[in-house]
């Protein structure tokens, strides 16, 4: 457990070291087999302290920031044991931290550090992905000032297992407003409300944690579990946007040096005619460059890091966002190489390749895609215009 109000990065590979010797990577391929969730995992993470990295103690935290927190998800990763969950539950928890009530704080954060409460994170519609403004799902306030929600979402990861949700949804109509980012609004919703139907999806990656379309009937949300400003959701979510990128991009670059690692002692004794295959420069230098590639977003990742814990978040931003994308083509280029080196063992599920190959192809899908990134760089940090 990491118990100090000082966290330096040795108490936490301690505690990551401890959790993989703990927990076997063929535990995480039965999670992902079966789709179930690694309760396992989740517990060792919260045996650890990990959850409360990012908090102070008066939420129940340890101290540490965000890349504390990365820096665990990175190390994990990188032994095969990434936690999707740790991302929507760690975006979940921003808004809350940083517009939250003090009640909500103390009601929901301390939760979360001990592991007793966890967070799905809800934006995405069956029309609004990429567009999440135009969602339709929308809570209008009652009389006495509570909310009634009708909608639907899709996509939600780990919905099954979460006891709230960050919800964003309209409080004004899409049509209603001027501004697509106006009368949107962030809500802690129960997941076990009256009213919600959540049904998994048949998502072909093999994730520990499922995807879920989850419908909302007349669901009725308490005044007190809107955060911060009725309309101004969207302003709070992108605080806790860039974080969700870097926990993204810890779980890639993470998974890019697992497979590394397992190409590398293949190469190192595959020998079909008497010499290692990893003498090949075709095989070498791809892998030299996967290790070249993951090293360098690795320094993006932890530059991300470092400004949004100096409190200069519109400079992490750009990091953020390239970070994601680099750690993305990172996962899609070692699990490529990965293959090769392996030959036709890659499609043998016994040498734990073949779910990497779909995963890494997922990378630059979810949590945001790649070209809504490319998106962000070309108008935000080079000012060239918007064509969508
Ligand atoms: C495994 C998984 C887990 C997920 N978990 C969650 C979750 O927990 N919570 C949640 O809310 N959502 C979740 N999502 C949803 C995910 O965030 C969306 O799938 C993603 O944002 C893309 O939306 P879409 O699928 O509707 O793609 P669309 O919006 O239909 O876009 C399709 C493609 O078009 C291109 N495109 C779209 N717009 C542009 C543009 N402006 N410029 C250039 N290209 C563009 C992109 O290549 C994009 O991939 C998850 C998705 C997956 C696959």
């Amino acid at each position: 457990l990491i118990n100090s109000t000082v966290i330096d990065k040795e108490m936490i590979k301690d505690v990551c070291d401890g959790i993989i010797k703990q927990i076997s990577r063929e535990y995480m391929i039965e999670c992902e087999k079966n789709r179930e969730f690694p309760t396992k995992l989740w517990n060792a993470m919260v045996e650890g302290g990990l959850l409360q990295l990012g908090f102070s103690e008066e939420y129940g935290g340890i101290g540490g920031g965000l890349t504390e927190q990365v820096y665990s998800l990175d190390l994990l990763s990188s032994a095969g044991l990434g936690p999707v969950v740790v991302t929507p539950n760690g975006l979940a928890r921003i808004p809350i931290l940083k517009y939250g009530t003090e009640e909500q704080k103390q009601k929901y954060l301390r939760a979360t550090t001990t592991g007793d409460i966890k967070f799905a994170f809800m934006i995405t519609e069956p029309n609004a992905g990429t567009n999440a403004m135009k969602m339709e799902s929308l809570a209008v306030r009652q009389p006495n000032g509570d909310y009634k929600l009708n909608g639907q979402k899709i996509f939600i990861s780990g919905f099954d297992h979460s006891d709230y949700s960050l919800l964003v949804c309209r409080t004004t109509a899409y049509k209603d407003v001027k501004d697509r980012r106006e009368g949107l609004s962030l809500f802690i919703i129960n997941s076990k409300s009256p009213g919600i139907e959540a049904y998994p999806q048949n998502i072909a990656l093999p994730l520990a944690e499922k995807q879920f379309t989850v419908y909302f009937n007349d669901v009725i949300i308490p005044k007190e579990n809107l955060i911060g400003e009725e309309g101004k959701g969207i302003r709070y979510l992108f605080d806790g946007l860039n974080p969700e990128r870097l926990f993204a991009a810890a779980h890639n670059v993470g998974n890019a040096e697992f497979l590394l690692n397992k190409a590398v002692a293949y190469a190192k004794e595959r020998a079909p005619f008497d010499q290692p295959i990893g003498s090949y420069q075709s095989i070498q230098h791809p892998l030299a460059y996967v290790k070249a590639h993951i090293e360098a977003t690795r320094g993006m990742i932890y530059k991300a890091c470092e400004l949004f814990d100096q409190g200069k978040a519109r400079e992490a931003a750009m990091y953020s966002n390239i970070s994601k994308l680099l750690a993305a083509d990172v996962f899609r280029e070692a699990a490529d190489i990965t293959a090769q080196v392996h030959g036709g063992y890659a499609l043998d599920e016994d040498y734990d390749i073949a779910y990497f190959i779909i995963a890494s192809r997922g990378s630059g899908i979810a949590p945001a895609n790649n070209q809504l990134i490319l998106n962000y760089i070309g108008e935000h940090v080079l000012g060239l215009p918007k064509s969508y």
